[in-house]
């Protein structure tokens, strides 16, 4: 494999860097560097500026506004925007939802929803996970019961990130009982003002809200929103679940966090030298980049492969996994370089608004509630034992 890029990838990396340069708005890229929590209106913004330049769906199938980048320049794309500070593009419109619309949806759905995804203008959620089914996922209880052309839905929902913005949700619900377990689900998509549904915060470890518990109590639901064929949706589900957990590598994030945990590391002291100039504290951090390096190579072995055509399979899973234990192995470093200033826990630090005495350097105040928040990274998206039984299961059957 080559790793160098090629100079049409590195003028292209050139455009990216002018783009952001003079697009991406200094006051969200200073909460984003922060680590300040953003609200629905920075990222509603940052999507839209992506959509006037023609760049906020690059993955997408050009006939519905993709790019004609290559897997490559997509990389370098999301690794700048990453290294700017711009927010990420929330998942659930752009990277799932989407997707399923343009390739199962009928014409009249892809005209309907396409364009409000694409822009960022309707916020999406996902309604898969409940109380009773998480990695087990086909276990779902949600009920829909045909009547006339309505679906009444009624059951739970949780998990919900960033539920309480949302316009949209697109749900799994159970419309046979009867059917082995994966055969009676279908994939409804609905407005979230519909009457019946209930949206209640759910404040994790980190005091953040970011995730809900959506409820449903005889909630109709045109027949027309359901998406492909009723009891197919395990199908779309496999299909979605496949897009989320390639994007789930986080290569741009942590190699922008490492570069400021040297920076912490170059400002915090030790017995009146930098941390940086620890022999212990530099054998864990080059560990951490050799560890990292690995990752990044992994990751562009398969962007390689898929420029040739090469389906990801599980290599998807081996990403998901390395990149999550990097976020929080990087976080669990950059708390022991901010040393005691990480111990108290500020969750408000993490608002934009929030002028509290600091404690000790400005940058340690958040330190605490992002290493927290960084647990859920081997949670989300089909948490890291089951990616491993994945792996196993190809290794096994090879
Ligand atoms: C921050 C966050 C955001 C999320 N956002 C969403 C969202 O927007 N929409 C949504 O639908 N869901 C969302 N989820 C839910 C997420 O997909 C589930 O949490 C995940 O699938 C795990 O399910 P569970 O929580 O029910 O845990 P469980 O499935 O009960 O698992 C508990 C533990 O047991 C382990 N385990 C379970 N089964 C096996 C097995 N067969 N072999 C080995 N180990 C096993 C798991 O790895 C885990 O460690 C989110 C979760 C988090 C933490």
């Amino acid at each position: 494999m080559n790793i160098n890029y090629t100079a049409q990838d590195q003028a292209f990396r050139e455009e990216v860097r002018t783009f952001l340069q003079q697009e991406l708005p200094t006051d969200i890229a200073c909460k984003v560097k922060n680590d300040k929590y953003l609200d629905r209106s920075d990222y509603v913004t940052w999507n839209r500026i992506l959509f006037d330049k023609g760049w906020s769906t690059p993955s997408w199938p050009q006939q519905y506004g993709g790019c004609t980048w290559s897997a490559i320049q997509k990389y370098i794309f999301e690794e700048e925007c990453f290294l700017a500070g711009a927010p990420r593009i929330w998942p659930f419109g752009i990277g799932m939802v989407g997707p399923v619309i343009y390739t199962f949806g009928s014409e009249e759905q892809k005209a309907r929803f396409l364009p409000g995804i694409r822009s960022g203008d309707v916020w999406w959620c996902q309604g898969f996970s409940e109380p009773n089914a998480g990695s087990d996922l086909a276990s779902l209880n949600t009920r829909a019961v045909r009547d006339g052309d309505h679906y009444v839905v009624n059951g739970q929902k949780t998990w919900t990130t960033m539920g309480q913005y949302a316009d949209w949700i697109f749900c799994l619900v159970r419309t046979d009982p009867e059917a082995k377990k994966q055969q009676g689900i279908s994939f409804l998509v609905f407005d979230m003002k519909t009457p019946g549904i209930t949206v209640r915060p759910v404040i994790t470890a980190d005091g953040a809200h970011e995730v809900n518990e959506v409820f449903f109590d005889n909630v109709r639901v045109p027949v027309d929103q359901r998406i492909g064929e009723e009891n197919k949706g395990w199908d779309y589900a496999k299909f979605l679940l496949d897009h989320e957990r390639t994007g789930i590598a986080r290569v741009g994030a942590i190699k922008d966090r490492i570069a400021q945990l040297k920076a912490v590391a170059t400002r915090e002291t030790r017995q009146g030298q930098p941390l940086l100039c620890d022999p212990l504290f530099r054998l864990r951090l080059a560990e951490l980049e050799v560890e990292f390096k690995a990752h990044e190579l992994t990751n562009l072995r398969m962007l390689a492969g898929a420029g040739h055509g090469k389906v990801p399979g599980k290599i998807a899973s081996v990403l998901k996994i390395r990149g999550s234990e990097l976020v929080q192995k990087t976080e669990a470093l950059m708390t022991e370089a901010v040393g005691i200033y990480a111990l108290p826990f500020v969750p408000q630090a993490r608002t934009d608004s929030w002028d509290g005495a600091p404690i000790g350097p400005d940058y340690a105040g958040s330190k605490a509630a992002v290493y927290l928040n960084s647990m859920k990274y081997s949670i989300f998206g089909g948490s890291n034992e089951i990616q491993k039984t994945i792996i196993a299961k190809e290794l096994l059957t090879l």
